[in-house]
């Protein structure tokens, strides 16, 4: 029989063992603890199962991509479609089947844009804007008139001939200015130019002799299209919204198949606003489709006359 002497060394030796072995386990359990991946405090959990979400909205965001992409928007096809690039100097332009007229609208933005779109608007007519940098308060009103479906071309930021025709270098200058404003208003720099007076002005002589033969195929070498055109309303030289309307008659009674329209929405030109709805009506009376320029429209070059 043992001694309680005994009894008790031996339950000491079974405690110490128990003890030890209990200690190396959870010293074991602590070193694996160690190499395991730290769990995630509680705060950064949350960003996990954010960043967990994130790949189902882009595989949603993905699965929605695809019908965007076929269906681009009008805006989408005409930064496409519209810009300058050098690499297509080869322009197709075609005779519309129904006679049509591009109207256009040079020396804007400015505060006769917005009537001069609610016009458009309410006739459901699409146009043409070359415009300038002569306004910088109205420069948003190129992306609004671009949102609307119009297109819109360069004609001048100055529109000073002293300045865009002192030299060559003076018009690349000016029309890269121009350029940028727009670019920064609609996302590129459209390919339509329109020269200030047209490629048929004799103003420019008076700074660069034969500039306008120059520029004329340079504009062109570069991926640009100018357009003069075939009629105007005569905004430049008469006022009120009757006479713009007899002078629009009497420019247009040639049956033309294609009309690329001359009109000004800059400052001071209110009487072309009040004349606008007389002179749609008036086209629309003699059978003319209404479209904005695009690749495919006639220039409607003038001669060179410098
Ligand atoms: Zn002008």
């Amino acid at each position: 029989m043992a001694s309680p002497r005994k009894l008790s060394t031996a339950a000491i030796v079974a405690a110490v063992v128990l003890i030890c072995v209990t200690a190396t386990c959870l010293f074991a359990s602590v070193l694996q603890g160690a190499a395991a991946p730290t769990p995630a405090p509680a705060s950064s959990v949350a960003p996990q199962s954010a960043s967990a979400e994130s790949p189902e909205k882009s595989q949603t965001e993905k699965e929605e991509a695809p019908s965007t992409s076929q269906r681009p928007s009008p805006a989408d096809e005409r930064a496409t479609e519209f810009a300058v690039d050098p690499t297509r100097s080869d322009w197709e332009t075609t005779t519309p089947e129904q006679p049509t007229v591009y109207l256009t609208f040079d020396d804007g933005p400015s505060e006769n844009t917005e009537p001069v779109l609610e016009i458009l608007d309410r006739y459901r007519v699409q146009a043409t804007f070359f415009v300038t940098g002569i306004n910088p308060d109205y420069f948003p009103m190129i992306a609004e008139c671009h949102t609307r479906g119009h297109t819109i071309g360069l004609h001048t930021y100055s529109h000073d001939y002293a300045t865009v025709y002192a030299s060559r270098d003076a018009y690349w200058s000016d029309l890269n200015a121009i350029g940028e404003v727009v670019r920064k208003q609609i996302g590129y720099v459209p390919c339509f130019i329109r020269f200030p007076g047209g490629s048929s002005n004799t103003i420019s002589a008076d700074y660069t002799s034969g500039i306008m033969s120059v520029l004329s195929t340079e504009v062109r070498d570069a991926g640009y299209q100018y357009f003069d055109w075939d009629a105007s309303c005569g905004d430049g030289a008469v006022h009120t919204a009757d006479e713009l309307l007899a002078a629009t008659q009497a420019d247009t009674s040639y049956g033309y198949q294609s009309i690329v329209f001359l009109m000004h929405d800059g400052a001071g030109k209110e009487t072309t606003v009040d004349a606008l709805p007389s002179i749609i009506e008036y086209f629309q009376q003699q059978g003319y489709a209404f479209a904005a320029i695009d690749r495919h429209t006639p220039p409607a070059h003038h001669g060179i006359g410098n």
